[in-house]
């Protein structure tokens, strides 16, 4: 990359002309790292543009359970089964030591007609579900105290989370390895979009033949800089009662001997995280961005009290952390992906569940844009499917 001070109004970079071409990726999230990662190792000349830190937006605090558990239509369901394969594929090449925990997910249930329903059909999907008695539960979790005998438990052992600090981490690593420039702070926050070119903050001016933006939450601020193309439509994650936010609570010391895998009771998702630590989700804690600090903390309280019941050896577990995170929210739950409507020159990747996704799905937009060849898997997502129609939302 060679910066001239050609212009007088701003710094133009140019990214050399090449027998590759240029690609600029705006998000370092896990979506948009993996797809940087693809891209450069596809021999893409990539530059990753983040305005923060790579990793420290939605995807830092995420369940990250890597999972197709409920999920449908059957399509979306495939889509998200073909990712949980693409991390296992991924992590041998990635130092997945690292990051990738293939422990599979123990269910206790809150209903059981809804839970045997669920593994029948997952089962006939052809996904790893099986109910499970009491003693096969304590087996596979000793850490955790079971409910009374006959509830319904399950257990889905192709299920992982991964720690996503470390796999963007990696992923970031592995762009650069392959010839690409990662740009953060107002260097790498863009301000502007145009057909072959995006400028950032700093005021430099970065070239590119393709342009994909993978700013989670913030989408669709980033297309409304590209005109009247879109919409992008995300549930509003800024309005109070927005289902988009959620609480997250890490707690610690965990013993030893504590729980290994993602585990779901009735009132509450946990897993182990790094630190020695749990990280939860209570199902009902009622938060959104204007919630105040010691609504926060009660909850954040509640979660603990909540992870004393379900799991022995937490008696000296304090809340280490508690934070506000926030979903991307398509409207219509599933993914976009694909050239925007009336700008087609930007490609948009946008997803909920973007944990269990990124690494199929970064293949699959590295292939479409390396190849210039439509992927049929994602001919159900494309932006277009929004164009002319009243944009649902949904609230609380
Ligand atoms: C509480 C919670 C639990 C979740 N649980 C799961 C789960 O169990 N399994 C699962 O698969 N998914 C889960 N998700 C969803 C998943 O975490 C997200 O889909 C995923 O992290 C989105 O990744 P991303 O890379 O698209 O976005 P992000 O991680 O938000 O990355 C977007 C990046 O874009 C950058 N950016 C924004 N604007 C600009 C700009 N102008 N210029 C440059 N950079 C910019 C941001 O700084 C950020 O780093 C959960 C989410 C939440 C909040």
């Amino acid at each position: 990359m060679i910066r001239l001070g050609i212009a007088a109004w701003t710094n133009l970079i140019v990214v050399r002309p090449a027998q590759t071409r240029r690609c600029v990726v705006i998000g370092a999230g896990v979506l948009g790292a993996a797809v940087a990662a693809r891209l450069a190792t596809a021999g893409m000349r990539v530059t990753l543009l983040e305005a923060d830190q790579p990793g420290h937006g939605t995807s830092r605090w995420s369940f990250a359970w890597v999972n197709s558990n409920d999920k449908g239509p059957k399509a979306y369901h495939d889509l998200n089964q073909a990712g949980i394969r693409a991390w296992a594929e991924l992590a041998p090449a990635l130092d997945g030591a690292a990051w990738y925990r293939p422990v599979g997910h123990l269910e206790l249930a809150a209903s059981d007609a809804e839970c045997s329903a669920r593994v029948r059909r997952l089962t006939e999907w052809g996904y790893s579900a099986h109910l499970i008695d009491a003693a096969e539960a304590a087996a596979l979790e000793p850490a955790l105290r079971l409910p009374e005998p006959g509830a319904c438990a399950a257990w889905f052992p192709g299920e992982a989370y991964l720690l996503t600090e470390p796999l963007i981490q990696r992923l970031v690593a592995s762009a650069t390895a392959h010839g690409a420039t990662l740009l953060t702070g107002d260097q790498g926050r863009v301000t502007g979009l145009a057909r072959g070119r995006v400028r950032t903050a700093a005021g430099d001016v970065v070239a590119a033949d393709e342009i994909v933006c993978c700013a989670g939450r913030w989408t669709p601020q980033l297309t409304a800089l590209a005109g009247p193309g879109g919409p992008v439509p995300l549930i509003a994650w800024d309005t109070p009662g927005s289902p988009a936010p959620e609480l997250i609570v890490r707690i610690g010391p965990v013993r030893p001997d504590g729980p290994v895998r993602v585990i779901h009771t009735p009132q509450l998702a946990l897993r182990p995280h790094s630190g020695g630590l749990l990280h939860l989700e209570a199902p009902d804690a009622d938060v959104d961005l204007y919630t105040p600090d010691p609504d926060l903390r009660r909850w954040a309280t509640e979660g603990l009290h909540r992870a004393r019941r379900a799991v022995r050896g937490l008696q000296h577990a304090v809340v280490a952390g508690y934070q506000v995170c926030v979903r991307p929210l398509p409207a219509d739950g599933q993914s976009i992906v694909g050239r925007l409507p009336g700008a087609e020159w930007l490609y948009v990747a946008v997803t909920h569940s973007g944990v269990t996704l990124a690494a199929h799905l970064s293949r699959l937009i590295a292939a479409e844009l390396t190849a210039d060849a439509p992927s049929a898997e994602l001919a159900p997502y494309r932006p277009d499917r929004f164009a002319g129609t009243a944009v649902p939302t949904i609230g609380r």
